[in-house]
Order: C-alpha cells, then sequence, then structure tokens
C-alpha cells in the first residue's frame, strides 16, 4: 500500500455539515460514509476543529515473552502523559514505569523537526534522528480511540471495507487504513452507535494485536473511551487503569527544550540502514536498526549469536562481504526474550545447531514455532568453548534474564552481548554500575580478557576502557516536580 497524502476532505476544510457530499471519491463512497458517521460519532466538528490534547494513562502491562524468568510473566505499572499540538504535529512524551520504590522515567518530545530524548537525572538532551511524530509517543495513540479516529479522517485515501464481523455480541463494521509512520490498523466501527470497539493491527511474531475500548465519555462535545484492554496473540498485554484527558488546552509552552542540559554522547547514531563490519580477523558485525548479529568464519563455517528477525538476510550479506558461500553451524541463543528469538524459525531452517541454557529451549522451540529436535541443541551449563577454541560462552545471570549468554572470541577478544553492555550514542556510555561491575568480574573469572564489546541493539562497539567507566555509582532516579505524573514518588 502507497503512503496517502495528507487530505482532508471538504467538509473539514469549511466546517461543513459532515454528510453533505464529503465528496472527495479517493476511498470509495462505502469507507467514506463509514468514515462520516465515526467522525461525526466523536464530535463531529469539534473532532475536526481540535487543535490540541492531553492524555494521561495509568495502567499495568504484562511482560510476556520479556519477563525476567521464563517461567513466569511479570507485570508493570505505567503512567503515561502525552500532550500533542495537532496544528504543528509536535508531541511532548512523559512516562513513568514501576512502582513507587523503584521506577524510571523516561521523556520524549518531537518539536515538529526534531526529536530529542531527555534524560532529568543525568540532565541531558540528546538529538535522536530515528525519532518521528508517530513513534515519540511509543505508540500510546494506538490506546485512544479519538487519536485513531483522526488518524483515520486524515488518511481517508488508504482506507478500505472490509466487511462486517460480529463483537461482543454487536454487528461492527471493519474499515483499514494506513498512516504515515504506522502499521496498517483496522477499526471496528459499532454499526448501531458509530463507536470504535476495537482496533486491531498484526503482531510480528504471529497473531494479532487487539485494543479493546469500552467506557466512552464525552468532554467538550468529543467522545472518548475512558477504558481500554490490549491483547497480543491472544495474551494480556496492557490494562487501563484510569485516564485523564484534556481537549484544546494551551499547550504552546510544552514543548520547550530544557535549559542548560548537556549532551556528552552527542547524536543517537543513525542505524537505519543494514551495514557490514569487519571488526576482527574472520569476525563482523551486521545488522539494522535494533537488531545485530555476529559472525565468526571458521575457514568451514559461520558461528553467529544476535537473534533478531531477518537472521537471514544478516547471514547472506555477511557471505557476500567475505565472498564465501559456507553454513552457520552454530548459533548462540543469548536469552529468552522475544524479541531476540525473532530470528529463531530462520535459524532453524539455515541448519544450525543451537548453542543454548538448557531454561531456554522452551522457548526457541515456541518462537520457531517448530519442535526443534534435541540434537540440534548443545546446552550451556555457566560455560562452554566451541568450534575448537573459536568461540568460548558464558552464562550471566541478572536482572534482565535468569539466563543470558556472552559469546567470546578470543582471537579478537571480542564479546557479543545482548540487553546488557551497548550504546547507540555516537560517543560516551550510560552509567550501569553495580550490574556492570559484576559484568566485569564475571568476565574476569571466566579468563576472557575482553578487549571489545559488541552487542545486539548497536552498531557501534565498544572498548574495556568503556565498562570501567561505566561502573560508577549510579545515582537515584529522579522524577521531575513539575510532572503531575510523578505524584507521590
Ligand atoms: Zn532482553
Amino acid at each position: 500500500m502507497t503512503t496517502p497524502m495528507r487530505l482532508k476532505p471538504t467538509a473539514v476544510l469549511f466546517g461543513a455539515c459532515l454528510f453533505v457530499t464529503t465528496g472527495p471519491v479517493w476511498a470509495g463512497d462505502k469507507e467514506n460514509a463509514l468514515i462520516d458517521k465515526v467522525v461525526a460519532t466523536y464530535g463531529g466538528d469539534k473532532l475536526l476543529n481540535l487543535k490540541s490534547f492531553v492524555v494521561v494513562d495509568k495502567y499495568n502491562s504484562f511482560r510476556y515473552g520479556q519477563s525476567q524468568s521464563p517461567d513466569e510473566v511479570d507485570l508493570h505499572a505505567g503512567h503515561s502523559s502525552v500532550t500533542v499540538d495537532l496544528v504543528n504535529k509536535r508531541k511532548n512524551f512523559r512516562w513513568v514505569l514501576g512502582s513507587k520504590e523503584d521506577f524510571r522515567t523516561q521523556h520524549q518530545l518531537f518539536d515538529g523537526k526534531t526529536g530529542y530524548s531527555i534524560k532529568h537525572t543525568e540532565r541531558t538532551l540528546t538529538e535522536n534522528a530515528g525519532m518521528t511524530y508517530s513513534s515519540v509517543d511509543r505508540r500510546h495513540m494506538f490506546y485512544l480511540d479519538t487519536a485513531l479516529v483522526l488518524m483515520l479522517n486524515d488518511n481517508r485515501l488508504s482506507a478500505s471495507y472490509e466487511g462486517e464481523q460480529s463483537y461482543q455480541g454487536t454487528m461492527h463494521d471493519l474499515i483499514k487504513f494506513k498512516a504515515e509512520g504506522n502499521p496498517e490498523m483496522t477499526l471496528f466501527v459499532n454499526r448501531e452507535n458509530g463507536r470504535v470497539g476495537k482496533m486491531q493491527r498484526d503482531y510480528w511474531a504471529g497473531g494479532y494485536f487487539n485494543y479493546s475500548f469500552s467506557d466512552y465519555e464525552k468532554k467538550q462535545g468529543i467522545l472518548y473511551a475512558a477504558n481500554n484492554y490490549v491483547t497480543r496473540a491472544g495474551q494480556p498485554y496492557n490494562v487501563s487503569v484510569s485516564r485523564k484527558i484534556e481537549f484544546n488546552k494551551d499547550v504552546s509552552n510544552e514543548f520547550n527544550k530544557p535549559k542548560g542540559y548537556g549532551s556528552p554522547g552527542g547524536k543517537s547514531l543513525d542505524f537505519s540502514k543494514m551495514s557490514t563490519t569487519k571488526l576482527a580477523d574472520n569476525l563482523y558485525l551486521v545488522g539494522y536498526d535494533w537488531g545485530f548479529s555476529i559472525f565468526y568464519y571458521t575457514g568451514e563455517y559461520f558461528i553467529g549469536a544476535g537473534g533478531y528477525k531477518e537472521l537471514t538476510q544478516r547471514f547472506e550479506a555477511v557471505k557476500a562481504f567475505v565472498g564465501v558461500d559456507k553454513p552457520l553451524k552454530y548459533q548462540v541463543v543469548s536469552h529468552h526474550h522475544n524479541d531476540h528469538l525473532g530470528g529463531m524459525k530462520e535459524a532453524f531452517d539455515l541448519g544450525v545447531t543451537f548453542i543454548v541454557a538448557k531454561d531456554n529451549i522452551a522457548d526457541v522451540r515456541r518462537m520457531a514455532k517448530v519442535d526443534i529436535p534435541d540434537n540440534r541443541f548443545i546446552i550451556v551449563d555457566g560455560q562452554g568453548t566451541y568450534a575448537d577454541g573459536a568461540l568460548k560462552v558464558l552464562d550471566f545471570p541478572n536482572g534482565h534474564a535468569t539466563h543470558n549468554l556472552m559469546s567470546y572470541f578470543p582471537s579478537a577478544k571480542t564479546l557479543f552481548s545482548a540487553d546488557m553492555f551497548g550504546s547507540r550514542q555516537a560517543s560516551g556510555v550510560d552509567n550501569g554500575g553495580e550490574s556492570n561491575k559484576k559484568l566485569r568480574s564475571a568476565l574476569k573469572q571466566a579468563g576472557f580478557k575482553v578487549e571489545h564489546f559488541a552487542a545486539a541493539h548497536s552498531g557501534r562497539v565498544l572498548t574495556a576502557a568503556d565498562l570501567d567507566k561505566s561502573t560508577g555509582p549510579v545515582i537515584d532516579e529522579i522524577c521531575p516536580a513539575d510532572w503531575a505524573i510523578c505524584e507521590g514518588r
């Protein structure tokens, strides 16, 4: 599907009655009629003339596939505030995650042109080239039916009627659309009252995200669901606790960058394009976006680590780079989180033997959706040496995952890890405090003389000196005093 142009129907431009030939024929009559009905339900002209809103949500999220242990599902409490300037396409996203005792904050700002990550504890402001108007709020707009209706209306060109379906006992009309920078979404529109009962979109690992809306309320003539519940691949994902919303608030002062903040790490690096980098003899780092793999070529076969989806693409890239067509014999599985297991089916199809912690075998099979035979697994019990000493593996259980296998290539004194030690900044490193001290001593104890640190989420390779720099005392997280969502912390 092509990216739609940002057109508004004449009714929007002139604020005319919505049902009188809104005219534009870029989507079919059926689509236009349905969109008009939804827009009218959500406030008609009041919705179309909306200039800004602030939505504050409290919710709980279930960490299926991202919990610390593969045997349990962790719960995270979230409290978010998104300020949206619809006229100038600006957003301010504030987020507090965790309990009163143990929380972290995130602050992201998109000023109409550029995205910034702001850290109040460290007093830093970092330009983020990959951040957009759509992504700055970490997709919190998906939780707000009113925002989805606005997106649908702005993207009529892409809309297609997908038939009817009974949902929660009521007939709904389905309409699919695509907004720039967002995945395709299908809205389930209640035929009786024109409300959006549900939004559905694909989940990359199979199945759908389903966002169900309920407890509709009207404020300043604009409709919104006060409650939402999200499932992912059929499992509970997000449960809303409370919602506060304000429409047409004066938000003109909401998009100023904080003054006096430093930018020690420079800009965030741009990893939007696939790259293959030779790190040392026979050792290569390949990937883009958030998914990188390391490959070691023994002369007869390759050894890989880094399990993101599109593993095949990365493997093809390294073979082309080296100029050989040899098999991927071993694939090291770092830990059980879904994102790092996205490429397991591909690894299986490539014929690898998995090097894995015993407790994570079930998750590899689950994500590969194949009952991989036992003889395709080599179990790491703490530590192991493979491929005639070309690869050493160390299990480093920590707060992120009960098992996390790190791959060490002694000939290049290079370690590859996932969710442990890495940076996507142009320079500098974040302070990891005590946990990085533990990492450093575990490596020393294992006899790994690491000089270079590669990681699954970055194309940047760090040094032993960087690890030393990241072991200072960690300052307590600050929740900014002027954030309403910080109340009580
Ligand atoms: Zn992880």
